[in-house]
């Protein structure tokens, strides 16, 4: 009798930046459990979305496609689930296979999750308490804080599996999507507070205008309900709109701070200010706060699993992911959210377990896509990869003998121009070990209130060696110019291979 083949264990949770991990070092939080994969396998520091925001990331992980190609290339292009995806080629290959909690790639008959034996999803971003789910076409109300239904769902279906038989398993955590809402029993953590980043003061200058223009500013843009704050009656005194007809206010931020007086919607406690920097400081610390509080959630979730894994003797024959959608600014240029191609939000967090072939501590800096994702599911799952999937099986990078000819480039291209939320521009562009080119080409589709095109294109390369928290644009530094001829040729290379098309 041959061997089982390895189950897949793929946790991803949503907006979960690699800082925030604690093997990844940063020093502001701690996460045990996400720690001993990486400690019993490997940590990736240089793994890459194609587009750093929820819908398309996830649909290039399912498909093994850059977005132009699986066309999910904004939050509000769902999936044609009638078209192949790797569950689909798992279970045909003889795994059982699940997804539970979130999807975000649409509801309905036409996009609803394909592939999957047992399916049970949050609809569109979904909730962090008693959250409504999709399970198999029915709608359910799971009671209960999110993270945690999800993991009970998750532990439930690993139970009724044939243990005979190997399991893919997508476990996709909402948390910690906005608005960062913690489990009452972790309110009280992280009574310290956090340092700032080095970049939270940042300038914009020497940066394409996208950097200034964008309304991701924890000072500016943070709404009452994003930090648990009572949103008081009235107008425009009381904030601005967050966008064009929404109810929800942005928390002011007014030269004279004196008059504000901020409300905890727990507790009650009020908050005052003398100064505009201390309430700066309030926003950032009560941002990071909840932040770290749903992920606290989510670490308790990881070793739920991982015992459970111990208990029934699969951890050695259980390949084990954490990942996120993408990466997520806390406080660097200022910034919450993501969307961009600056490393904060483009760089996704990947540990990976697998006894089997994976040294216990290892650290790999070679660069991975996540459209790569499906390929390497289907090597381990000793199945072909099919011709229409983009990416590459990653298991020789992954189990350090990479390829000589591994392309150690990740491309990027975010495409809903000046969203009516964060009037983030369109770019895309392309990184290697070291430099990283971003053409600006400011222009989109036609989302409600956006597609406002025609300004001024601009091209930015960063030395990330140099310069690896990108303050200085050095397109139009004479000493970058054959660099920057390089970067746009790799560029090139790149969109023709994929098949997308240049802006012009
Ligand atoms: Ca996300």
């Amino acid at each position: 009798m041959t061997k089982k083949r390895p189950n897949i264990l793929f946790i991803m949770a949503d907006d979960h930046a690699s800082k925030a991990i604690s093997c990844y070092g940063s020093g502001i939080n701690s996460t045990p459990n996400l720690d001993r994969i990486a400690n019993e396998g490997v940590r990736l520091n240089h793994c890459y979305v194609t587009n750093s925001i929820c819908t398309p990331s996830r649909a290039a992980i399912l498909t093994g496609t850059y977005n132009h190609v699986n066309n999910v290339t904004t939050l509000e292009t769902p999936i044609d689930n009638r078209g192949p995806n790797v569950a689909k080629h798992l279970r045909t290959g003889g795994y059982q296979t699940a997804l539970v909690g979130k999807w975000h790639l649409g509801e309905g008959k036409a996009h609803e999750p394909t592939g999957f034996d047992f399916w049970s999803v949050l609809p569109g971003q979904g909730e962090y308490f008693d959250p409504y789910m999709i399970e198999m076409g029915k709608e359910i109300e799971a009671l209960g804080y999110a993270t945690d239904v999800i993991t009970d769902k998750s532990l439930e279906w690993l139970n009724r599996c044939d243990r005979d038989k190997p399991f893919f398993l997508m476990c996709h955590h909402k948390a910690p999507h906005r608005e960062w809402e913690p489990h009452p029993n972790n309110r009280h953590l992280y009574q310290d507070d956090i340092a700032l980043p080095d970049t939270f003061d940042d300038d914009y200058k020497n940066r394409a205008k996208a950097a200034a223009e964008a309304r991701m500013r924890i000072k500016e843009d943070m709404k009452y309900v994003d930090l648990g704050l009572v949103q008081p009656e009235g107008g425009a005194e009381v904030g601005e709109r967050t966008k064009p007809g929404a109810t929800d206010r942005c928390i002011p931020n007014p030269e004279d701070v004196t008059n504000l007086r901020l409300i905890d919607r727990d507790t009650g406690e009020a908050f005052t200010f003398q100064t505009q920097d201390e309430l700066s400081y309030f926003k950032y610390q009560r941002y990071l706060k909840r932040y770290l509080r749903t992920i606290h959630s989510i670490d308790e979730s990881v070793g739920r699993l991982l015992n459970w894994l111990d208990e029934t003797e699969q951890a050695d024959n259980t390949i084990v992911i954490y990942t996120s959608d993408q990466g997520f600014f806390l406080g660097e240029h200022g910034w919450f959210d993501k969307r961009f191609m600056y490393e904060e939000s483009f760089q996704m967090p990947f540990l990976m377990r697998y006894p089997e072939s994976i040294p216990a501590g290892t650290v790999c800096d070679d660069m991975l896509c996540n459209v790569d994702f499906a390929p390497t599911f289907l090597d381990y799952a000793e199945l072909p990869i099919p011709n229409y999937m983009q990416g590459l099986s990653a298991r020789k990078v992954l189990e350090g003998n990479p390829p000589s000819n591994w392309p150690q480039i990740a491309y990027h291209r975010y495409w809903m121009h000046r969203d009516p939320d964060h009037n983030a521009y369109s770019h895309y562009g392309i990184r290697d070990q070291r430099y990283k080119l971003i053409y600006w080409y400011n222009d989109g589709f036609d989302l409600p209130g956006t597609n406002m095109g025609g300004q001024d294109k601009e091209w930015e390369l960063f030395d990330c060696e140099k310069d690896p928290l990108e303050l200085f644009n050095v397109a139009d530094d004479p000493a970058y110019v054959e660099i920057r001829a390089t970067m746009l040729s790799k560029l090139t290379a790149k969109m023709a291979e994929i098949g997308d098309e240049p802006a012009h």
